[in-house]
């Protein structure tokens, strides 16, 4: 038996949450793959670590200084870091992104993928899972699209039934550029993986106990779907629900993978 997981950014978001995932991954040892998004917002009010990404880059381009937004993305990085209490020098990974970023040496997509990185680094530290690069086997066709086939063999190869934790969200691109997927993308890397290693099942857990009939942000307490369909659900993510990526259908349909919609906070 082996369950696929992925955390979106809310199941990241500070330490309290990675302790929420440790116990998830606790209750069930067929929990062995994890898929992790970016530090995601801990409230209303804070930032997904992937915007402050994004918007150090543009501020890099126009050539104001970065180094007030970069500091957000240390401390946060920092901080969870010191909460668990693992020992990893992101100190030393961020320093040298800041001035890559300075010099503009580092493309827009490798530096927004490096919030997935770092959660995926501070997460296999803490579950003492082993770090798996999604830039190690998730490879890109120059149209975009994913070369499945190659992909999912050099994931086979990476596989350790130990446990193993791998940043969603990016890829390499045939000539070795790190390339993303669109914005909530990490939900394609988890069905990627899940399709990859023939998973019985792929959890993706969020903040939302399952697809509601209605974006829970604009109608009040809406009702859970209990099932639907792969067609379905490709429908609802292709009409704007966001709570799982169009692109995540294809893999795990081809596979007749079963999706289910977890909540990391129930
Ligand atoms: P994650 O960071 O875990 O990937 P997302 O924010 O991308 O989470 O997706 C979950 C969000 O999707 C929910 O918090 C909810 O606001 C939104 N959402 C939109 N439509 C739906 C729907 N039909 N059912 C459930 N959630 C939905
Ligand atoms: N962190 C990326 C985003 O905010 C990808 C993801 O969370 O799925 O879009
Ligand atoms: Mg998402």
């Amino acid at each position: 038996m082996l369950k696929v997981t992925k955390f979106g950014g809310s199941s990241m978001a500070d330490a309290g949450q990675y302790q929420k995932v440790r116990s998830i991954l606790q209750a069930d040892p067929a929990r062995k793959v994890v898929i992790v998004s970016a530090a995601g917002k801990r409230d209303k009010k804070d930032h997904k670590i992937t915007d402050l990404l994004y918007l150090s880059f543009a501020h890099s381009q126009y050539g104001v200084d970065s180094s007030r937004i970069f500091d957000l993305i240390v401390e946060r990085h920092t901080q969870i870091r010191d909460e668990l209490g693992v020992s990893i020098d992101v100190e030393a990974e961020l320093t040298q992104l800041k001035h890559r970023l300075d010099e503009k040496t580092i493309t827009q997509d490798e530096l927004v993928s490096r919030g997935e990185y770092f959660s995926a680094k501070l997460m296999a530290a803490y579950l003492g899972f082993q770090f798996v690069d999604a830039a190690d086997w998730i490879r890109f066709n120059l149209d975009g699209t994913v070369d499945r086939e190659k992909s999912y063999a050099l994931l086979k190869d990476l596989y350790d039934d130990g446990g193993i934790v791998i940043p969603g969200f990016y890829g390499t691109m045939p000539d070795g550029h790190i390339r993303t997927f669109s914005r909530g993308g990490s939900d394609i890397t988890g069905a990627l993986a899940a399709a990859a290693l023939d998973a019985d099942v792929y959890e993706n857990w969020t903040d939302v106990s399952g697809i509601l009939m209605a974006d829970p942000r604009i109608v009040d307490n809406p009702q859970a779907i209990p099932e639907v369909t792969y067609d379905e659900l490709r429908e609802l993510s292709c009409s704007g629900a966001q709570v799982l990526h169009e692109g995540t259908i294809f893999p795990v349909r081809e596979k007749n993978i079963p999706v289910n919609i977890r909540n990391t906070n129930a």
